[in-house]
Order: structure tokens, then C-alpha cells, then sequence
């Protein structure tokens, strides 16, 4: 009952390999290099050989993942590069999409025993941006950040960049599942969170709070530091979920009969900037007021939701709060002494 796990040093993949290993399935993870297999290696050794980890230097490489795919069960796909410091799209596009179908492709020829691949995407791949609000759900395609890249090359802003990069690797997805339907054993899941957020147990360099993932930084960033003026933090937002509650939708995405061949939203709900802080301010000293004055979540109008009817008739996971997002962050920041 081993799983292959790509990117397993990753904020969310570090959290589905706990969930693997506690839900007695052996583990192989994927770095990208030695140095980043150690920190996970420790952090994990009361598993002992439950857990390998091993060197995929080049995720794009022809048959990368040949070697690894043979004595497997199931593959969760996490690697994928999420950060928006992006010029030449094909930075993001190329491993995003070479990865993801080079891990299926593989699969298709090397692996025999594979039951499930579950591919993580991201809302980024279903969400349009609009004037007015909208609320999505697992027909809706993001086919207006492919179109943005198309159009404006280099020059289009880089989450359309990143958006275009994750509707493309799960549209390939889909295509190789598709065409390879009737001859393999595996059936294809895509789980598609909106941020992600909750306490990272990844490895950081512990005196930079900047050398975290891009969603907790950013959290970090505009929620303590304050780095957003009262305007913005009144004004944008977007949904989320915990990163607990995603990695047991990974785990849930291997064993649930009715999860097999479905595209799934894991949502928990909207937010602006402001009831973050608004949460955190409640939890914890020196946190910047933002537009504590005069917002109201009442009347806030928020941009943009996904329907929780097929995550719930599918997975039915009690999904962790606000509060215990930000209280569990909270705890790591002051653990690492980044906070207050
Ligand atoms: P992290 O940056 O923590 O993890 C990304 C993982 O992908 C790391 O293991 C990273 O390796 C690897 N990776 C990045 N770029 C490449 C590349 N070019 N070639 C090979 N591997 C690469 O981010 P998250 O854990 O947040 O992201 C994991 C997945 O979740 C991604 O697919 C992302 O799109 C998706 N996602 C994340 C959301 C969020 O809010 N966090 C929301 C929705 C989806 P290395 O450490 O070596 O760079």
C-alpha cells in the first residue's frame, strides 16, 4: 500500500504524507534535490521505512517518473510551482503541465497496481474574473487566464499566469485520463482548493518568515505585518480552506468508491482581509487594525464563492473554522518566535 507523493516537502503535500503515514499507507515522496529530503526525513522518522524520499531532480524530464511508479497504489500529484514572482509564463506553465502528465503517462505504462491518481489543482483552473459576484462550481473552467497569457505573453499579470498554468495541467490531466480510460486500472481525481491556509509544518529557514509557502506568506504579510493599506484589506478577498482539511480530501480521494473520475472544489468559505484580521486581532497583541473602524462583514460584498454540494455529498468533511486556522498559524509564528 504504497503512495507516491510529488513534492512531498510542500506545504500541503507535507500534511497529506502525515495523513498517509497515520492512515497506515506507505509513502514515497519526491524532492527536487537531496538538501530537501533531510527536514522531512527527521520529521517523520518514528515511520522508519515506511517513508522514502527520493530525487526527481527535473519533473519535466521524459519518463521522470518511470522508476517511480511501479510497486504503487496511488499518486498524489502536488508539485506544481506556486509563486507569482513570474516573467516567460511557460515558467510556470511548462513544469506544470509536463509534470503533471509525465507522472500519468508514466503511470500508464509502469504502473500496474495504480488505483487512483489524485492531481492537486486549484480554483485558479475554475474561477473567471467578473464585475459582478459569482459563485462557481466543478463545470466552470478558468478559459479566461489561458486566454489573458495567449493574448499578452510576458506582459500578462502573474496570477493569470499561475491560473493559466493550473487550468492547462489539469485540462492535460483530464485528456490523458480520457484517452487512456478502458486500459488502465486508475481513475483520475482533481482537487481543486481556493487559498490554502492553517499551520505550515514544511520546512522554513526559522529566521525568515519570507521563506514560507506563497499562501501563508502572503497571510503572514497583509494579516501581522500589515503591509496593505486599510482600503485594500477592506476590499479584497477571495475563499479558502484549511490545509488539514485539504490533505484529508487527498487521503479521502484514494479510498471513496464515488470520488473516482470527479473534479472536486474543497471550500470552506470567503473571506476579506479584514476578517482575518479582524480574528487574529481577538487571538493576539500588535496586530495592525487595518479597516477595523469601519468595515463590516455584514455588509462587505464578497466577489466570488464555490458551491459545497459535491465536496460534501462526496467527502462530508467537517471543515475546520476561521478561528482554528488562524489560532493553529498563530501557534507555529510563535513557535518559530515570528510573532508577536
Ligand atoms: P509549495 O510551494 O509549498 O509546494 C510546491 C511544491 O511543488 C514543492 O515541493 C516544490 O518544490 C514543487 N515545485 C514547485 N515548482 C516546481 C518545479 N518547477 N518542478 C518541480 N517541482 C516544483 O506550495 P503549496 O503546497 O501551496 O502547493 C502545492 C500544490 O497546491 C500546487 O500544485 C499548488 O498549485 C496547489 N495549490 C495551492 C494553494 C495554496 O493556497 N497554497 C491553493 C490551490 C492550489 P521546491 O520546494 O523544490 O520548490
Amino acid at each position: 500500500r504504497k503512495v507516491l507523493v510529488t513534492g512531498a516537502n510542500g506545504y500541503i503535500a507535507f500534511w497529506v504524507v502525515k495523513d498517509l503515514l497515520e492512515a497506515g499507507y506507505e509513502v514515497r515522496g519526491t524532492v527536487r534535490s537531496q538538501s530537501k529530503a533531510k527536514y522531512i526525513q527527521d520529521y517523520f522518522k518514528s515511520y522508519g521505512d515506511k517513508l522514502e524520499i527520493v530525487v526527481v531532480d527535473d519533473i519535466t524530464k521524459p519518463g521522470a517518473f518511470d522508476e517511480y511508479v511501479k510497486d504503487v497504489v496511488a499518486i498524489e500529484h502536488t508539485a506544481s510551482p506556486f509563486h507569482l514572482n513570474i516573467d516567460d509564463p511557460n515558467e510556470v506553465i511548462g513544469p506544470a503541465v509536463a509534470g503533471t502528465t509525465g507522472v500519468l503517462e508514466s503511470a500508464v505504462k509502469y504502473g500496474p497496481n495504480v488505483k487512483r491518481i489524485v492531481v492537486t489543482s486549484s480554483t485558479g483552473a475554475v474561477l473567471e474574473v467578473f464585475d459582478h459576484p459569482k459563485t462557481f462550481n466543478e463545470n466552470d473552467w478558468n478559459n479566461q487566464a489561458i486566454q489573458i497569457v495567449e493574448t499578452k505573453g510576458r506582459a500578462a499579470d502573474a496570477i493569470s499566469k499561475y491560473r493559466a498554468s493550473k487550468t492547462l495541467a489539469e485540462k492535460a490531466a483530464w485528456k490523458v485520463a480520457e484517452a487512456n480510460k478502458g486500459k488502465v486500472g486508475w481513475e483520475l481525481v482533481t482537487i481543486a482548493p481556493p487559498f490554502v491556509y492553517g499551520p505550515p509544518i514544511q520546512e522554513t529557514n526559522d529566521s525568515d518568515p519570507q521563506s514560507l509557502n506563497t499562501s501563508v506568506r502572503d497571510w503572514f504579510n497583509i494579516v501581522l505585518l500589515g503591509t496593505k493599506d486599510s482600503q485594500f484589506v477592506a476590499n479584497n478577498g477571495s475563499a479558502w480552506v484549511d490545509v488539514r482539511d485539504v490533505a484529508k480530501a487527498h487521503v479521502l480521494a484514494l479510498s471513496t468508491e464515488k470520488a473516482g473520475g470527479e473534479r472536486i472544489i474543497v471550500s470552506t468559505g470567503v473571506w476579506k482581509w479584514q476578517d482575518w484580521i479582524n480574528i487574529a486581532r481577538k487571538l493576539t497583541t500588535e496586530v495592525p487594525p487595518g479597516a477595523a473602524d469601519t468595515y463590516d462583514a455584514a455588509k462587505t460584498v464578497y466577489a466570488l464563492d464555490y458551491e459545497q454540494t459535491k465536496q460534501k455529498a462526496i467527502f462530508g468533511i467537517n471543515l475546520i473554522e476561521k478561528e482554528e486556522t488562524v489560532r493553529d498559524m498563530l501557534k507555529v509564528f510563535e513557535a518559530k518566535g515570528w510573532w508577536p
